[in-house]
């Protein structure tokens, strides 16, 4: 029995009263999420899916994302999840690459759906809660969890990785439930008294194992936000008594500079946790003292299950760091010649253990590229100190080579948001006749605070080497950000005239 939607049947004998999902003014508990999950099996079977057979979900964060989640894998199918607001061209995309045989749509994706699927030639459901549900009560729940290998596929996610086009990183079933054991048992200690935030997308890595399957895994419950924003989060933090939180830097930061509502209370939060990008240490500090909580931060990526970085909890965090391997994954830092590095220098982080996915789907050449001799190679720069901790110096393609120096863009971030007026900010390189690149910064001020793009460039000029502080900076009302609400850098403009 080693498929992934045994963690439901599993919480559903044994706490089936308990709340699995809530969301806004509904609530499910386990035995409803396992009883619908195993009538969309059912479902899906009479309409010809089989094992092996991939069906995309294209939903945002509400309860029907699980109970369809868990029903694709029953049959021993394979989950593709999507963002929802991708348009038809990007969906159609995704469902020819991973050869989709059914597409699974909530109502707001409906229409791009329907037009991808007739020009995939995929057939297609609207999960529109009302009707899906009529339908699933005239459908006699499938009893058996079809029973699939260790190897055999669970989820492909979609990535863009280091490179532009959308490639499907192939998670099994072993993949999943190592990583998800790891998490419940060694990183956040998860209990059935839990109230975990799903706030993070549930198309993604990082809510999907850390959020779903690990509250599914210790049968506690996850509340779901469909789209993160800051009054929306502390409300739900305070009204469901949430005990552990995800989310990514920037959620941290809105979290930190958001104002908080008269009587706010946290009472419950015992833990949060930050990945997806480097979380600045001020950002941890503040957010420390406002909420009360630990911040621990991890690392990890869609094509490793997704966590292969943790501060561990029982030691002391260490801010800036990713932390150490998990359990079941080795760590080492790759040289430009392929050797390990030495102490102090920096590499490419490669992965190894249970969470690294079989390969992109279809792509043998990309995933040799980055499977060599059983390491993953991610294609993040770091450095290990002597207690063996992590600390990501940037991805490889972020580096800024200014004048034949290297400038990390994450320790001139570190730096910007030292200022008290920096809400967010992100470094970047523009190219430069002279220089190849100069360091540029976009900043975004704290609400009501002020300071001119000179004063910042000057405490950072302050801190760091010559070659390092941004000649460039701007100001602006936000960055842009990709799904999870982490900073999308390529996609940063910087006005010529603030130069
Ligand atoms: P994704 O596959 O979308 O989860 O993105 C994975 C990428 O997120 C990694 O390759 C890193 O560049 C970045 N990432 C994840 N966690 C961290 C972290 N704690 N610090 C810095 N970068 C991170």
């Amino acid at each position: 029995m080693t498929n992934l939607a045994t963690l439901l049947t599993g919480s559903a004998s044994e706490h089936g009263d308990r709340i699995a999902v809530r969301h806004e003014n509904t609530a499910l508990t386990y035995a409803q999420l396992d009883d619908l999950s195993a009538r969309t099996a059912a479902l899906l079977r009479a309409r010809g899916v089989r094992p092996g057979d991939r069906v995309a979900v294209i939903m945002p964060n509400v309860p029907h994302f699980p109970v369809v989640y868990y029903g694709i894998l029953r049959v021993g199918a394979v989950v593709v999840p999507m963002n929802p607001l991708l348009k038809a061209r990007e969906i159609a995309f995704t469902l020819r690459d991973c050869g989709a045989r059914t597409v699974l749509a909530s109502p707001m994706s409906a229409a791009e759906a329907a037009i991808a699927a007739s020009a995939a030639g995929t057939g297609w459901l609207v999960v529109d809660p009302a009707d899906f549900d009529a339908r699933l009560e005239r459908t006699e729940p499938l009893p058996a969890v079809v029973d699939t290998d260790d190897a055999d596929l669970a989820v492909i996610l979609y990535t863009s990785g280091t490179t532009g086009t959308p490639k499907g990183a192939e998670l099994t079933h072993r993949n999943l439930l190592s990583n998800t054991a790891t998490a419940v048992e060694t990183l956040f200690h998860v209990a059935p008294d839990d109230v975990l935030f799903g706030g993070l997308p549930l198309f993604h890595a990082f809510g999907q194992t850390c959020g779903l399957n690990t509250a599914v895994a210790a049968g506690a419950t996850l509340t779901l936000l469909t789209r993160f924003d800051p009054a929306a989060a502390l409300e739900t933090i305070r009204r469901d008594g949430v005990t552990v939180f995800f989310g990514v830097p920037t959620m941290y930061a809105a979290l930190l500079n958001a104002e908080l509502p008269d009587g706010f209370d946290a009472a419950r939060l015992r833990l949060a946790v930050s990945g997806g990008a480097s979380l600045p240490v001020e950002v941890l500090h503040g957010f420390e003292r406002r909420f009360g909580v630990d911040v621990l931060e991890g690392y990890g990526l869609s094509e490793t299950s997704p966590v292969a970085a943790f501060n561990p909890p029982d030691r002391p965090r260490k801010p800036g760091s990713i932390g150490l391997p998990v359990r079941g994954v080795e760590l080492r830092l790759v040289g430009r010649d392929g050797t390990t590095t030495g102490p102090g220098e920096v590499g490419e982080i490669a992965v190894r253990g249970e969470n690294v996915m079989a390969g992109y789907h279809n792509q043998p050449r990309a995933t040799a590229n980055a499977i060599r001799d059983g390491w993953f190679h991610t294609g993040d720069l770091a450095r290990v100190d002597e207690d063996g901790y992590y600390f990501i110096v940037d991805r490889t393609k972020d580096v800024i080579i200014r004048g034949g120096y290297n400038v990390y863009p994450r320790e001139v971030e570190e730096v910007l948001y030292t200022h008290p007026a920096v809400a967010e900010a992100a470094v970047v390189g523009v190219p430069d006749p002279l220089l190849g690149e100069e360091v540029a910064a976009v900043v975004v001020l704290k609400p009501g605070a002020h300071a001119t793009v000179e004063e910042i460039r000057d405490h950072a000029k302050a801190q760091v080497a010559a070659y390092k502080y941004p000649r460039v900076v701007t100001l602006t009302d936000a960055l842009p950000k990709g799904p999870t609400g982490k900073i999308l850098k390529r996609e940063i403009v910087i006005a010529p005239a603030a130069a």
